[in-house]
């Protein structure tokens, strides 16, 4: 189902305003949101999605994924591929529903609020949501109301928004704003370091990459087995070497 985000379904919502939402599969138009899906995923996505399948991040993203460097942005963006199955459905959608659920992408998490994050020159974070009320979307005739920090919480979009905002230092960088030009080879740097993540802390851990002078010799057991402190190292290795080496 293509996502209807005409102006017209896209409101401005804020934190605590309320809006009626349930998707279960009762609801007659169950999974049709998971077809014809443009689905960037965010590196904290494919570390839950591999783990979930358990895979590594490389197997992920060779079997998954779409890579695509637009003219007019400095990143790749990495899109979950849909299957050629004739409605274009997720490669995780079935008749009963996700089945990666509990580790679905945050853009899955969060419909049918949209939330932009902006990153501040302090480091802090802050945050704007929309309500898309999409008219295929039959979920805003079921449940109850609840307001959008509930939602997030209900959703369980905590660890999803810390770590997306983390890498916001690389996405919204000040060089990334002003359009810098990366080569090719920064592309793929990027890639290793944000999104085939089993790859970059093997290279690390190997003696394969270089790291910043100075780093305190801890970062090796830190990395070593926690996703999350090897993403946040990526963040701060990624800003090293893309932008101020
Ligand atoms: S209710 Fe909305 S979110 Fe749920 S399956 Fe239907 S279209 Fe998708
Ligand atoms: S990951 Fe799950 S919720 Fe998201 S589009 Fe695919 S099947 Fe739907």
């Amino acid at each position: 189902m293509h996502k209807d985000l005409s102006p017209e379904h896209v409101q401005p919502i804020d934190k605590g305003d309320e809006f009626q939402f349930s998707c279960h599969p009762e609801v007659e138009c169950f999974t049709d949101c998971c077809r014809e899906l443009e689905l960037a995923l965010t590196p904290y996505d494919v570390l839950r999605l591999r783990a979930r399948l358990g895979i590594s991040t490389g197997e992920f993203l060779e079997r998954y994924c779409l890579f695509e460097v637009a003219d007019e942005e400095v990143l790749p963006r990495v899109y979950l591929g849909m299957v050629d199955d004739g409605q274009g459905s997720c490669p995780f959608v079935s008749k009963e529903g996700c089945a990666v659920y509990e580790d679905r992408p945050a853009a899955c998490r969060t419909y049918p609020v949209g939330r932009g994050a902006f990153r501040k020159p302090d480091g802090r974070c802050h945050d704007l949501y929309v309500l898309l009320s999409e008219p295929h979307c039959k979920g805003f005739a079921q449940g109850q109301s609840q307001d959008v920090g509930q939602w997030l919480e209900h959703e369980g979009l905590e660890d999803y928004n810390a770590m997306n905002d983390a890498t916001l230092a690389v996405y919204q960088h000040l060089k990334v704003s002003d359009g810098i030009a990366l080569t090719e080879l920064q592309h793929e740097t990027f890639i290793l370091a944000f999104y085939n993540l089993d790859a970059f802390r093997e290279a690390l851990l190997a003696d394969q990459l270089p790291v910043q002078e100075g780093l305190a010799e801890q970062w090796r057991q830190e990395i070593a087995d926690d996703d999350k402190a090897l993403l946040l190292f990526a963040v701060q290795w990624l800003t090293w070497r893309l932008f101020e080496e």
